[in-house]
């Protein structure tokens, strides 16, 4: 399937490549042509003549763009079914073998986000520049690196690629951050791994105690209803871990919003924590 997407597109691409190059083609040849006669130009027919009066695109060009945007959807889907399906060791190593997979990714990403009324790195954006500006941060999956271009704050921005030299690149269960470093850390849409208790794991050795961790993540996964996770107990597995709950925000339509802070004592050593499973975010074809 993968295989026939990517020959699809590179027909695509080398059908529009040969069009632009025809098309430079007659222009440099235009340049050393005298003007035609009028007897010698050309007529445009009717429909040519209506399209350019209204500007339209024509159908094949119409039809090309179609095409490429199914073919760009089809591959996020892929990759975010990918992500959310496999660990985040393995989610690297995707990743390394084709770092262009994480342009495609967040292209698809961008465009299903401008779908939402609101979008949930810009409400962790106003919650953090209500913070105190000495906040050093931790941006766990930062993906387009949002938070440390809109904030004052030291915003130490993590990733499975690096496009930015800016970015961290490293699977977030292991970064190279230092131990009670950070004031603040985010994961906005980035508990994709299947074994995301890792990442918490290790939001929490980079915290300092009483500091925040907030996680914004798509209502369906904590809807019971539809087989996400009891939000409950998802809260109650991080309080295991070592932190408070303060706040629950269901406000948004397609996202819910956790606020919790580090404790200052660490948790006496108990049973092991019960991690609810979290389901994919798979999303629709439009
Ligand atoms: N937080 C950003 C991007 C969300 S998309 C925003 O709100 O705009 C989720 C991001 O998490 C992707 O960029 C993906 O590459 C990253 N991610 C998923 N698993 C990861 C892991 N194990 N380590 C580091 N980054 C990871």
């Amino acid at each position: 399937m993968l295989v026939l997407i990517f020959n699809l597109e590179i027909i695509i691409v080398a059908m529009n490549n040969n069009k632009r190059k025809r098309h430079s083609r007659n222009d440099v040849s235009k340049k050393n042509q005298k003007p035609p006669s009028n007897k010698e130009q050309e007529i445009p027919s009717a429909s040519t003549a209506k399209r350019a009066k209204s500007n339209e695109p024509s159908k094949s060009s119409n039809f090309f763009e179609k095409m490429r945007a199914r073919l760009s959807g089809g591959h996020f889907r892929m990759i975010n079914e990918k992500l959310y399906t496999c660990t985040g060791k393995e989610a690297l190593n995707y990743f390394r073998e084709d770092s262009s997979l994480f342009n495609l990714y967040h292209a698809g990403y961008r465009t299903q986000m401008s779908n939402w009324p609101e979008q949930p790195v810009n409400v962790i954006i106003k919650w953090l520049k209500k913070q105190s500006p000495s906040f050093v941060v931790a941006d766990f999956g930062c993906g387009e690196a949002f938070i440390a271009k809109s904030v004052k704050n030291t915003v130490f921005s993590l990733d499975l690629v690096s496009n930015d030299p800016d970015v961290i690149a490293c699977d977030m269960a292991n970064t190279p951050l230092g131990s009670s470093s950070a004031d603040v850390t985010v994961f906005c849409l980035s508990l994709m791994g299947t074994n995301y208790q890792t990442y918490l794991e290790e939001a929490y050795r980079v915290l300092k105690p009483g500091g925040w961790l907030l996680i914004a993540e798509v209502k369906s996964r904590f809807d019971p209803n539809t087989g996400g996770a009891d939000p409950e107990k998802f809260s109650k597995a991080i309080s295991e871990l070592g932190f408070n709950s303060v706040k629950r925000d269901f406000s948004n339509k397609m996202f819910i919003l956790f606020y919790f802070t580090k404790k200052e004592k660490k948790n006496a050593k108990k049973k092991e924590i019960e991690w609810p499973s979290l389901k994919p975010c798979l999303y629709k074809r439009r």
